[in-house]
């Protein structure tokens, strides 16, 4: 029998037009980084842009250390890792990275994975698995965390964002020996926003629940040699996972923890075993980055000092700025196609880029310019930064708020 074929083709395109209509269809914008102009790079074209989206929040990106450790490292290893860890990638760069990121967390182990994505996936799918654990995840928590409560198969309860009093009641619910997760994050990466850690950690405690908290917006960039805000705050965290693609400039992400608890998802996870690992080029990149962060304090204070004047700038155009206790300066729109239409003129008219944040990313009528501002961002980019959005509020008729003293 000779099956008719389906336009597969057609179907799909289907799902592409129902975005484009919304104004949510993603269009990516090539560019060329440049190594030491940062934060400065170049579009297909060859025109310069000023880049103000990029979650290399630091510029470890181009770190002179950071690129001689990847180059010194291709040069004595070689390129790629050779396999999964099991199958012959476990290099001693990656040894040594995850004694650095077990040591910066004081935690006895860490494991580094292709991806922060994969760590959330990797590690939260096999505690539910592994301990038939009940996984109370905050509300708005990363689209990894979700992936691996999903693919953890368990029984799960969300609790509403930041919400310490609807943990405690979803808590009571539960019987008091059954294992429990609690996770959640630091910093929340749309909203800037910071989670009550100490509390949600001791009521987790009172109810003998595991915590695992993502610090992927965090590590690099808070706390004592960049450890992150649970450790900046003092609270004791079971679980901390963290990127190192984002303040450490490079790529990877890890989990760390006790011995043991590191050892159950290097021995169960499949999104580790089956994977071919990180280069050692990238684990070694990530060391570096992750050994000069610990030493060095000066990119944490410029990075909060840029991100202190980038928010007065944009504030003092009367832009409408979401108040946050951290780096991130999301400036509503709360319409999708008018923020796609505000970042194109941006781009095209003032070289300003920063990519629009849409659904699902963000809640539909919650879609914003997520700026953020680095140590290597000048008065003159600020001010020039501020100006194009003002006068990109101007042509759009966008919605400011009263104008800051
Ligand atoms: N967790 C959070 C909160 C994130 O925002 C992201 C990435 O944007 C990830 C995890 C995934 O990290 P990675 O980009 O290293 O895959």
């Amino acid at each position: 029998m000779n099956a008719t074929m389906p336009d597969y083709d057609a179907l799909l395109s289907g799902h592409l037009d129902a975005l484009r209509a919304e104004g949510r269809y993603r269009h990516f914008l090539t560019l060329q980084r440049q190594a030491g102009a940062f934060p400065r790079a170049l579009r297909a074209d060859g025109r310069p842009v000023t880049v103000w989206c990029s979650n290399d929040y630091l510029g470890m990106g181009q770190h002179a250390k950071v690129q001689e450790a990847m180059i010194a490292a291709i040069r004595e290893d070689g390129c790629g890792a050779g396999g999964t860890r099991n199958i012959s990638g476990t290099g001693r760069h990656h040894v040594a990275l995850e004694a650095e990121l077990a040591s910066l967390h004081g935690k006895e182990a860490a494991l580094v994975f292709n991806s922060g994505f994969t760590a959330n996936e990797a590690a939260l799918s096999t505690l539910a698995t592994l301990l038939g654990a009940t996984i109370l995840s905050d509300a708005d928590n990363h689209a990894s965390m979700i992936a691996g409560i999903r693919n953890g198969r368990g029984p799960k309860r969300i609790f509403r964002h930041n919400d310490v009093a609807h943990l405690a009641e979803l808590l009571a619910g539960l019987p008091p020996e059954a294992p429990k997760v609690v996770a959640f994050e630091s910093v929340y990466s749309m909203d800037g926003d910071i989670a009550p850690i100490r509390a949600i950690a001791d009521l987790a405690r009172r109810h003998g629940a595991l915590t695992y908290i993502d610090e992927v917006h965090a590590v690099g960039l808070y706390g004592p040699g960049g450890a992150g805000v649970a450790a900046r705050d003092g609270v004791e965290i079971d679980v901390v996972e963290g990127t190192l693609g984002k303040a450490y400039g490079v790529g990877g992400g890890y989990v760390s923890g006790s011995r043991v608890l590191i050892d159950a998802i290097r021995s169960f996870a499949p999104g580790f075993i089956f994977s071919t690992t990180v280069t050692p080029a990238v684990a070694a990149g990530a060391l570096a980055s992750v050994r000069h962060l610990r030493a060095s304090d000066t990119e944490r204070a410029a990075h909060q000092e840029r991100a202190r004047a980038t928010r007065a700038a944009l504030r003092g155009e009367g832009l409408p700025v979401l108040e946050a206790p951290s780096h991130i300066v999301p400036v509503m729109v709360n319409d999708a196609v008018l923020c796609r239409q505000a970042s194109e003129m941006l781009l095209e008219e003032h070289g300003v880029y920063i990519q629009p944040i849409n659904f699902p990313t963000v809640p539909r009528g919650l879609e914003r310019l997520r700026i953020t501002p680095t140590p290597l961002h000048g008065d003159a980019d600020i001010a020039h930064l501020a100006g194009a959005m003002s006068a990109v509020w101007d042509r759009l008729g966008l919605a400011r708020q009263k104008r800051a003293a």
